[in-house]
């Protein structure tokens, strides 16, 4: 039996926020030590995504720090676990601009995502345009068959599996179709409660911490200092009701603590705001999450300072070495199918 794969890349054109770490890095280190014995575990690096935009810092060193990340976040390593840059693995590039010969101007005019991007912009580079095109290819070599992305990455999970659909039906069954969005959400949640997630801003809470805002405060840094991040939620905008509840739409600021409290001391949620409900004292429950949220990065941080570059570059040795073997022969099939071997 073909052992399947789940496939996850993070761009690392800036650091990462308690948001991204929490609604995106934690979920993927639980699902990957979940699965890794019965499932390939591709953790890649998108290098070639990160520069269709700017970068913050360094590539090189966002690279190796990312990878880092997972293993301070528990990610346990075995033979399953496969960590590769994108631009080591050629394949991902050739197979991408085939696809494009079968990808249509329409089809990706309609992305969401391309209209976001674009919107109000002089001049677009062709890879905002594109990269949907690349994405399908970096799932497609693989043949993965779960790729935990948020909603707004579901319309290109639909193009990557029409465009695979549409390939063979020309040529013969040469991809095997990712999931449905909709398979994706029930097998990523696995029955947890902390599924969808968003962390808000701090200063703003009706929207989400983005690590794009500009604003220091509105946001924790993974690489903030304990003490500077303890005074962030300290300075958190509340509300003026003065009494706690779990009440997303009217009390976002508050929510978002009892949120966050809750998933830095991996406790469920129910149980915290039954702790807190009711209470007067906004100060004491900042005070908590203060302290739990510095003390949670200060342990990360830690952790993340044992681990040598040494260690991410044998492992990504190794896992492309795995990828390059997998994602060749992937392509030569497609080579094959369109005449050119
Ligand atoms: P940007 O401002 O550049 O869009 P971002 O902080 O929104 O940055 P993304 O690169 O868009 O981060 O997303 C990376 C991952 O982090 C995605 O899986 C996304 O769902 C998740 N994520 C982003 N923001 C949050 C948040 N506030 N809470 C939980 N998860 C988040
Ligand atoms: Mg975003």
């Amino acid at each position: 039996m073909n052992t399947p794969t789940i496939l996850t890349g993070l761009r690392v054109n800036s650091e990462l926020t308690l948001g991204n770490f929490l609604g995106a890095l934690v979920p993927m280190v639980r699902l990957a030590n979940a699965h890794s014995e019965t499932f390939h575990i591709n953790i890649f690096v998108p290098d070639l995504h990160s520069i269709i935009s700017d970068i913050d810092g360094e590539l090189q060193t966002n690279i190796i720090k990312s990878l880092k990340y997972y293993l301070a976040a528990g990610l346990k390593i075995n033979d399953n676990i496969h960590f590769y840059r994108q631009s080591y693995v050629p394949a991902h590039t050739e197979l991408s601009w085939m696809l494009n010969c079968i990808a249509t101007m329409g089809e990706l005019n309609r992305m969401t995502q391309y209209k976001d991007k674009s919107a109000g912009k002089e001049s677009v580079n062709v890879g905002i345009f594109d990269y949907p095109v690349l994405m399908a290819a970096d799932i497609l070599l693989y043949d993965a068959k779960y790729i935990p992305v948020g909603e707004d990455q579901f319309q290109h999970l639909e193009l990557t599996r029409r465009l695979a659909e549409r390939f063979n039906r020309k040529f013969g069954e040469t991809f095997t179709l990712p999931a449905t969005p909709k398979e994706q959400i029930t097998f990523m949640s696995g029955g947890s409660d902390q599924d969808g997630i968003r962390i808000r801003d701090l200063q703003n809470p009706e929207r989400k911490m983005s690590k794009s805002n500009p604003a220091p405060n509105s946001k924790i840094m993974l690489d903030d200092e304990p003490t500077t991040a303890a005074k962030k939620i300290m300075s958190a905008t509340t509300d003026s009701l003065g009494k706690i509840s779990f009440d997303m739409f009217n009390q976002p600021g508050i929510s978002n603590l009892l949120q966050i409290e809750a998933l830095v001391n991996d406790l469920p949620l129910q149980d915290v705001v039954s702790t807190w409900s009711g209470e007067t004292h906004y100060g004491d429950l900042k005070q908590k999450v203060a302290a739990s949220v510095s003390t949670m990065l200060a342990d990360f941080q830690r952790k993340f300072a044992t681990i040598s570059d040494q260690e991410i570059f044998d492992l990504l040795e190794t896992g492309e070495t795995y990828a390059n073997e997998v994602a060749n022969k992937k392509l030569l099939s497609v080579q094959q199918a369109f005449k050119l071997r």
